[in-house]
């Protein structure tokens, strides 16, 4: 594609063709990078449009009615998520992760998912199949998510108390349909389910132990996440990070909670059990406890960029591969001499020289 006919939105951010090895060899198995770290999982992002402007994601002062969202031909096909998926899963991925912007705004993502839940390891077991969402559609989509191969689903959720909610979401829908959504996923099966709430200080940080009170108990996994200077818009200082310590304190002081192990290595959240017995929630420090050393994590733009750490200025360019005639073998190699090198570890080095950068945006890169 000569540069002239390059979309606009497609050169918001950088990404080179990748290099592909002269002699492809197929994969064989388990990739590991400079830092010795597997690629695991894979998130895909289907669309970076999105329903809600949360004000720590898609500030509507930037994502305004006048934005440039990716124009359809940019976007992946289902058919070259699938294709990239395949690729992907021989080189050892076992996880996938939908997401975006919001994954169900995307027409028809139901079918792509049933193509996903065919995809498996080199050795025929399924993939884990799961999507993070803002929530607004599941009473409404989360049968048929369920029916074509959906295996969990996590939600994003701020707040229990409406007023705030519809201020952070910033296009007043109600708390109510997203808790009804969550109630058709569970109906449905999409379990266990997993609750994120992006704690921001002033903002909804008097609604951890509202949030903690409301779902203990409920078999549903809440988890505090730090607020994060991912992307260039919404304006991340220090000081608005409630730090998971204190998120634990706080917790604590009205339901007595103890650390749990890892149910695996690299686990990003980290575990509090209640001493009551009433379950646990889970505590995402990106900011004040980096885990990079366990990062087995690649993530997939809606317009095939591949990206190797959430926090990344560029991509590497793999619908160019799939729209430029190469076979898979010669795919798989691109993506395994990428992965090869990879050296990320932003939230570790994180610093007033980092904090500058031009990063990418959440809902475009997929959180
Ligand atoms: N729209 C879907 C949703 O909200 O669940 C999926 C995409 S969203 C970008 C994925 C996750 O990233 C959400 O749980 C959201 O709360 C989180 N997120 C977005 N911006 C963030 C930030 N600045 N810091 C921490 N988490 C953030
Ligand atoms: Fe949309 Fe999710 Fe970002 Fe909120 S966090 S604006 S729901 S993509
Ligand atoms: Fe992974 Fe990058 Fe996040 Fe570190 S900063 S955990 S390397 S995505």
């Amino acid at each position: 594609m000569s540069e002239r006919n390059v979309p606009n939105a497609d050169r918001r951010y950088a990404a080179a063709v990748p290099e592909v090895p002269d002699r492809p060899q197929a994969p064989t198995g388990r990739l590991t990078d400079r830092r010795g770290r597997r690629l695991h999982d894979l998130r895909i992002s289907v669309t970076d449009r999105c329903n809600f402007r949360c004000t720590y994601c898609m500030p509507k002062a930037v994502f305004g009615t006048d934005y440039a969202f990716l124009p359809q031909a940019s976007l992946l096909t289902f058919e070259e998520i699938t294709r990239l998926a395949r690729v992907f899963a021989a080189h050892g991925v076992e996880k996938l992760r939908l997401t975006g912007g919001e994954p169900l705004v995307r027409r028809d993502v139901e079918r792509l998912i049933g193509m996903l839940a065919a995809v498996t390891t080199p050795n025929g077991v399924p993939l884990d199949l799961t999507l993070t969402t803002n929530g607004s559609l599941l009473a409404r989509k989360a049968r048929a998510l369920r029916e074509v191969g959906l295996q969990r689903v996590t939600v994003s959720l701020d707040a229990l108390d409406d007023k705030i909610f519809r201020a952070m979401n910033d296009v007043d829908f109600p708390v109510a349909d997203v808790l009804a959504g969550i109630d058709a996923a569970e109906a449905a099966g999409l379990q266990p389910i997993k609750i994120n709430m992006v704690v921001k200080r002033g903002v909804n940080d008097h609604e951890i132990v509202p949030m903690a009170r409301h779902f203990r108990g409920s078999g549903r996994i809440l988890r505090f996440i730090e607020f994060m200077d991912v992307g260039a818009s919404n304006g991340w200082r220090m000081n608005d990070v409630v730090p998971s310590a204190e998120i634990a304190r706080r917790i604590g002081e009205v339901f007595p909670i103890e650390p749990v192990e890892p149910n695996y290595q690299g686990e990003v959240a980290e575990r509090w059990r209640y001493l009551d017995g009433q379950g646990e929630v889970g505590l995402i420090s990106s900011v004040t406890q980096p885990f990079c050393g366990g990062c087995t994590r690649a993530r997939l733009s809606t317009e095939g960029k591949l990206f190797t750490c959430l926090f990344a200025t560029a991509g590497k360019d793999l619908r160019a591969l799939l729209r430029g005639g190469f076979d898979d073998a010669q795919i798989a190699a691109a993506i395994g001499a990428i992965w090869s090198v990879r050296d990320d570890r932003y939230s570790e080095l994180r610093s007033a020289a980092t904090t500058g950068l031009r990063k990418i945006e959440m809902s475009y890169i997929g959180g």
